[in-house]
């Protein structure tokens, strides 16, 4: 039997006429249903978090880091009941989802110490008889929109520093991925968080639900995580009040492998940033570009790690190693954008289709002989397929890697210290992995991109910044 969750409004929890199904990626079948907020929830969630805001901007800091606290504590308790969930509705195998229940603890952690560290400042004013005192405090009712491929991570890196800001509020995660937040918000009442301080609205209508979050005049900031389409929507909706936005968008993560570079670690780092999470993570290598001298054996070496690093299957099996892709959508952008490069003259060194007849599974692919022409050259395939290109200098590869509407994170493997040096700062990122493919999994590093990838950094002293206001005092005396 599957349960159905509610939704969680001024510290109640509201179960509802309608509810959807949330669904197993890999087997197709039910996990549970969830609550169906309409319209006159939405606003029910934005009035409570509005009410609640000032006494929780009051509150001191130190109680409501004792509060991050608890709730960081019943996570890490809970971490292997949360990642089993986890893996349930989004598919990763499990030690993925432990590792990522983990790192969504880290950042709650982490804000309950950064809660207490929000200092101002003085400053001398230039006539004898006045002060200016700068102060710092939470800008007001937040909405925190979620997606689907960091179910627990991309809750906690908005919504523990927005909470130890003194912020209340309004979680809307993604649809697919909805368990996993009532979880957390249970954990989050439990650990003592006041009634309308977070409110859990889940829903199978975001446009309309996305809408009211966005554009209604008592919430003040929004914060999203997804795509680059939506990302533009929803800044668009802020507009019209003026909100504060942090938009955390869609990637095209360019994989840069001199010919200077230890091939051995670059395949290892090319498997771990290509398909972790089957290829869903925003900064997922996007694009291999390897020098033409080691292309060759770069390519035959990745190959060979590929046939013995994966086992597809469900994420609760012991052995797998990779899981499903999230629903059909995914599956057949990953199958055109094999099909187009293949067509336009592509080789396809290993996978290259779906997997088996059940679920979303697709094969990790390795692709040779790509061009610029290829739909997968400037398109997010998100999905485990890496397209190799072939590049000859630094400056053609730097300009090659640059030449994207995306600018979130990007990889590059060498062991020339002055080439590294001009590769980080030229590259138009807000991430570069040097020598290192797993940039991202540090809650005190500030996470976040260029160009169309986004607005604004998460996690670390950074991630609180969004959610304060500057405010100056100048007493005359
Ligand atoms: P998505 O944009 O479809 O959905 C993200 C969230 O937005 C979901 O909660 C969804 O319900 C909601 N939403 C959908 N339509 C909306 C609307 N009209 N108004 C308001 N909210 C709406 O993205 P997705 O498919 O769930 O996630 C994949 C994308 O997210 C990829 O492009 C990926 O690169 C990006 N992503 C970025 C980061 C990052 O930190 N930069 C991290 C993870 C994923």
């Amino acid at each position: 039997m599957t349960t159905t969750s509610k939704l969680y409004i001024n510290g109640e929890w509201i179960a509802t006429d309608s509810t959807f199904e949330v669904t197993d990626p890999a087997t197709g079948q039910v996990v549970g249903h969830a609550a169906d907020a309409n319209a006159s929830h939405a606003d029910a969630a934005i009035e409570a978090a509005h009410r609640a805001f000032p006494a929780w901007a009051a509150t001191p800091a130190h109680k409501r880091s004792q509060m991050l606290y608890k709730w960081y504590n019943l996570i890490m308790e809970q971490r292997n009941e949360i990642a089993a969930l986890l893996t349930s509705e989004m598919g990763k195998p499990l030690m993925e989802a432990k590792g990522e229940v983990i790192n969504a603890a880290g950042f709650v952690q982490w804000y309950a110490e950064e809660a207490k560290r929000v200092h101002g400042e003085t400053i001398p004013h230039l006539e004898p008889t006045k002060r200016i005192t700068v102060l710092k405090q939470p800008v007001g009712v937040v909405s925190a929109i979620t997606p689907w491929n960091f179910p627990a991570g991309m809750i906690t890196r908005k919504v523990a520093p927005a909470l130890a800001a003194g912020c209340t509020v309004v979680l809307k995660p993604a649809e697919q991925t909805p368990l996993t937040a009532v979880r957390l918000v249970e954990l989050a009442e439990q650990a003592g968080i006041p009634a309308g301080v977070i409110n859990l609205i889940t829903t199978s209508n975001p446009a309309e639900i996305g809408t009211m979050l966005t554009t209604d005049k008592r919430v003040r900031k929004v914060t999203f995580t997804g795509s680059t389409e939506v990302g533009k929507l929803i800044a668009k909706n802020a507009a019209e009040t003026v909100k504060r936005v942090s938009l955390e968008l869609g990637g095209h993560a360019p994989f840069i492998v001199f010919d200077d570079a230890d091939i051995k670690k670059a395949v290892f780092g090319l498997i771990n940033s290509k398909y972790r999470n089957a290829g869903q993570t925003c900064i997922c290598t996007n694009r291999v570009y390897v020098h033409k001298n080691i292309a060759e054996d770069f390519v035959k070496a990745a190959s060979e790690e590929i046939a013995k690093q994966f086992k597809l299957g469900h994420g609760l099996e012991k052995e797998t190693t990779m899981g499903p892709l999230i629903d059909q959508q995914a599956l057949d952008k990953a199958t055109l954008h094999v099909e187009d490069a293949v067509a336009k003259g592509a080789t396809v060194v290993c996978g290259g289709k779906r997997h088996g007849e059940q679920g979303f599974f697709f094969e990790p692919t390795l692709l040779s002989g790509v061009t610029e022409e290829m739909r997968i050259a400037t398109e997010e395939t998100f999905g485990p397929v890496a397209p190799v290109f072939t590049f000859e200098t630094e400056e053609d590869v730097l300009e090659r890697a640059n030449n994207s509407d995306y600018g979130l994170a990007a990889y590059v493997y060498t062991n020339d210290l002055g080439r590294s040096i001009r590769m980080s700062e030229g590259l138009q990122y807000g991430i570069v992995g040097l020598n290192d493919p797993m940039p991202a999994n540090a809650v005190q590093a500030p996470f976040g991109g260029m160009k169309q990838s986004g607005l604004g950094r998460e996690g670390g002293h950074y991630g609180m910044e969004p959610f304060l206001e500057i405010k100056y005092i100048s007493t005359g005396f």
